[in-house]
């Protein structure tokens, strides 16, 4: 068990990797919702809660929440969260930074005997991977009063419904309802999480304030041209659908290239029966534009589908398209942002300010209570979603000190 004694950067490194003992899988982290690692870790979390100071509970969906009341009457509550579960074969940190932090950083003030004029919450949400179940935000959607009930259905790998599973591990799922908290009673959602990205890595900082969570456009493209025979169709003949895709993937990486704060991908690109032989006829393909800005984004994705139409007419294919996802983009309060910034100069760190591009579980708090989110910087090039996902017990450190002026200058 890691000592109480070491300096709170190492101690939440050596917290994370006292939880990665707990896995799905043998030789790395895999840890998806309920299974027994799952289980465990929450165990685990909640007596780091009860060890920190704070009264520790599970709610219906097991997240778990470590309460410091405050005896100022109608305070309202800060909720810091992020998410226990991985994706397969993980990284330490994403997610588990943005509990452990927290909580390291409450039983340091709980030891100088500090009170807060507000209720905190540390919420370690039990589900946003959507590993096993393809739900995604579970626990945050809950907690934000923004669950859908569908998601019960869901079923994993097995054929096991998430209502099942919650009920083998004992959860009551006619109380999850009660998870909900009500806008008026929270001050703020607050975030912490590393970057998974490699901006703040390759700018020397080891802090960045986030701006907002980018929102996205996903779609399903279907190409359809005309099947032909490789040696007899000449070139200029051709209907060529995988041609065309070619043309559009290009495309997105020129239009969404030209913008800072602007991606866009083509991650799935299929020709369905094709033949080594044979001119394609048919092409899928996926597309994923995302932005801090919901109007950049849009204006993109306008300039996508002119550039497309043009492909089509040029190619005499025809494209179908199909919305899979539109999910607004998420800005960060400014009221937030200037604590969160005021915080990392106080640190002695320049302000980075970026948009994220991953979405993180402050997003189901959006339109719910003001949000904010502070990010560490990944090593190893920024990689993330990957066992070499790395950051550093300095880092760690100073987003702790950070963390813990927010709390200060909330109580001023
Ligand atoms: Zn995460």
């Amino acid at each position: 068990m890691p000592s109480k004694t070491l300096p709170i950067g190492q101690e939440i490194m050596a917290r994370a990797d006292h939880l990665a003992r707990w896995s799905d899988m043998p030789g790395g982290l895999t840890c998806a919702y309920l299974t027994p690692a799952h289980r465990a870790t929450a165990k685990q979390l909640r007596q780091w809660m009860v060890e920190a100071g704070l009264r520790a509970s599970v709610d219906a969906l097991n997240n778990v929440v470590g309460r410091w009341s405050s005896d100022v009457p109608d305070a309202k509550t800060l909720i810091v969260g992020s998410h226990y579960d991985t994706v397969r074969d993980a990284g330490r940190y994403d997610g588990r930074l943005g509990i452990l932090l927290p909580i390291a950083v409450a039983a340091q003030l709980k030891a100088e005997g500090r009170a807060l004029p507000f209720h905190l919450e540390i919420i370690a949400f039990a589900e946003e991977e959507g590993v096993r179940f393809g739900t995604t935000y579970l626990g945050s959607s809950a907690v934000a009063g923004r669950f859908d009930p569908a998601a019960l259905a869901a079923k994993d790998k097995d054929g096991i419904t998430v209502a099942e599973a919650l009920r083998d591990t004992g959860l009551p799922a006619d109380e999850i309802p009660d998870a909900a908290r009500r806008s008026e009673d929270l001050l703020g959602y607050l975030e912490i999480h590393i970057e998974q990205g490699p901006v703040l890595l390759n700018a020397g900082l080891p802090l960045g304030v986030v701006t907002a969570i980018a929102g996205a456009v996903r779609r399903k493209l279907t190409i359809t041209g005309e099947a032909g025979h490789a040696g007899t169709v000449p070139m200029g003949y051709r209907r060529d659908a995988a041609a065309a895709a070619a043309e559009i993937v290009l495309a997105v990486e020129k239009i969404c290239g030209s913008m800072p704060g602007l991606v866009g991908t083509v991650g799935q690109l299929a020709v369905p029966d094709g033949a080594v032989n044979v001119v394609p006829g048919r092409c899928e393909l996926s597309l994923d534009i995302r932005a801090g800005d919901d109007t950049l984004r849009d204006e993109a994705l306008a300039d996508v589908e002119r550039e497309i139409a043009a492909i089509a007419a040029r190619r005499k294919v025809t494209i179908a398209s199909v919305d899979l996802l539109r999910a607004p983009a998420v800005s960060c309060a400014p009221a937030m942002l200037k604590r969160i910034a005021d915080a990392v100069v106080k640190a002695g760190v320049p302000v980075h300010s970026l948009p994220s591009g991953a979405g993180h579980d402050a997003v189901m708090f959006g339109g719910v209570t003001d949000v904010g989110m502070l990010f560490v910087r990944c090593g190893n090039g920024g990689i993330s979603h990957n066992p070499r996902e790395i950051m550093t017990a300095d880092d760690a450190e100073l987003a702790a000190q950070v963390f813990r002026d927010i709390l200060l200058d909330y109580s001023a």
